[in-house]
């Protein structure tokens, strides 16, 4: 794995300042990667299209091409300057890109430059791209992503992790990014507390939802369920994973699909990263019916969803076990122990045992993002784009009533078709 510079020591946030059109564009005529614009600085067109909840996004075109510049707030920008938030999170997006860049080819961006005292990212423009979140509110369909995002997770995970490193390089790749400390906090909060629990930063749709919010925070068996994803996330620490992977995180056009925004980067389970992407697909499947219309019921779309929720954890599936039984350099399951035919039978039954607890594990933090989504502080747009109040909060409770049936009875879901058959009833 490459070895990934830490913050040089001196850099001070005293060279800080946040970009402006003006300042942004003396920083990129400073950079060789002006010749990607062409022209001259006043030639190109700088807009800031940012609409995530954290960071600035800008869009610079100039006659040659156009580049993309992500830089961190002093503060959540959902939020404003009344939630401090540290700059560093720039720093280990970089790092998670450069990480899995010689792993995961063309699924992210091309990284052009990372300026350590401005705390940004100058990349590849996704020009013809949409958030995939977008997309498939829109009752859009892409064929690849699904596979994409599949081997994309499979490959991040597979080289970050005990299996293809020694037990030196992981412990190294897990010290630095041990240090993101302070996205690591929102998702401890954010997943795993503050939903089950009354927060100033929760809401929901209101009135409609409030009984059913009120018994989930009432429910033991739910929050000790809860309880124990979050202690995996906080322990499992199996590879180097995304840490938000949503399908606000994914840019696609109808060929090609990108993952963007890992500034959530740690390591973690492997289960989680699955669960974000997963979960999505299962919120944008319950959120479909609030889409509807005369022309379109949305129930092909459903279909479509369902079996890009396979076919996600299928390619998963087979591109991880293809990946260790091709190589395992690294310290688990160490190569040099396996001759006989038994060791060989007794492995494959080990391997199958793993897959199985990833399956497991992406089923319960999948639901616990779907649960977040509903009663925490970010929500999603699949939802929120649902005028009408009580056939949002339909939708919603669909989706609430089957993430609490996942984690409160776990064993009744050992494969895809049980959650299948669940969903079926959930939606009706
Ligand atoms: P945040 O961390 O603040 O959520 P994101 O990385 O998700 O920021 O980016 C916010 C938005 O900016 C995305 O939803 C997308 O519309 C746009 N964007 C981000 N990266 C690119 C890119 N490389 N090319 C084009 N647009 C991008
Ligand atoms: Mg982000």
């Amino acid at each position: 794995m490459r070895t990934v510079a830490r913050v040089a020591a001196d850099t001070t946030q005293r060279d800080y300042k946040i970009l402006d059109p003006p300042g942004l564009t003396a920083l990129l005529a400073s950079l060789a990667t002006r010749v990607r614009l062409g022209g001259v600085p006043s030639d190109w067109r700088v807009r800031e299209v940012g609409d995530g909840n954290l960071n600035l996004v800008f869009l610079v075109d100039g006659p040659a091409g156009s580049v993309c510049v992500k830089q961190a707030l002093p503060y959540v920008r959902a939020a404003g300057p009344s939630w401090p938030m540290t700059l560093e999170r720039a720093f280990f997006e970089n790092a998670y890109y450069s990480t899995v860049a010689p792993h995961v080819g063309a699924r992210i961006p091309e990284i052009f430059h990372y300026d350590p005292a401005l705390y940004c990212t100058v990349m590849e423009c996704l020009s013809g791209h949409i958030i995939l979140r977008q997309g498939l509110i829109a009752g859009r369909r892409y064929p690849h992503v699904a596979r994409d995002l599949g081997e994309f997770v499979a490959r991040a995970c597979f080289w970050t992790s005990s299996f293809a490193l020694s037990c030196e390089a992981k412990m190294e790749a897990e010290r630095l990014f041990a240090a993101n400390h302070a996205l690591t906090r929102i998702s401890v909060d954010l997943i795993f507390g503050d939903p089950y629990r009354l927060s100033e930063r929760n809401r929901h749709t209101s009135p409609q939802l409030d009984s059913l919010a009120a018994e989930m925070r009432a429910d033991s068996a739910l929050k000790v369920a809860v309880a124990r994803m979050g202690m995996k996330f906080m322990t499992q620490s199996e590879a180097l994973l995304h840490g938000d992977l949503h399908s606000g995180s994914v840019m696609v056009t109808p060929e090609d699909s990108r993952v963007i925004d890992p500034e959530f980067a740690l390591y973690g389970p492997i289960g989680f990263d699955l669960g974000a992407f997963f979960g999505n697909l299962l919120l944008s499947w319950f959120a479909q019916p609030g889409h509807a219309t005369s022309q379109d019921d949305r129930i092909a779309q459903q279909e479509w969803l369902w079996q890009q929720a396979v076919e996600f954890w299928n390619t998963f599936h087979v591109t991880f076990l293809g990946l260790w039984s091709a190589s395992c350099e690294g310290d688990a399951y160490p190569k040099g122990l396996w001759s006989t035919a038994q060791d060989f039978v007794a492995l494959q039954a080990a391997r199958n045992a793993y897959l199985e607890g990833t399956f497991a594990d992406m089923l319960g933090f999948a639901a616990c993002k779907m649960i977040r989504r509903i009663l925490g502080f970010a929500h999603v747009q699949d939802f929120e784009s649902i005028p009408d109040p009580a056939r949002r909060a339909h939708c919603e409770t669909g989706a609430l009533t089957l993430a609490r049936h996942v984690l409160t009875h776990p064993r009744q879901f050992p494969s895809l078709n049980a959650l299948r058959d669940a969903l079926t009833r959930r939606g009706e």
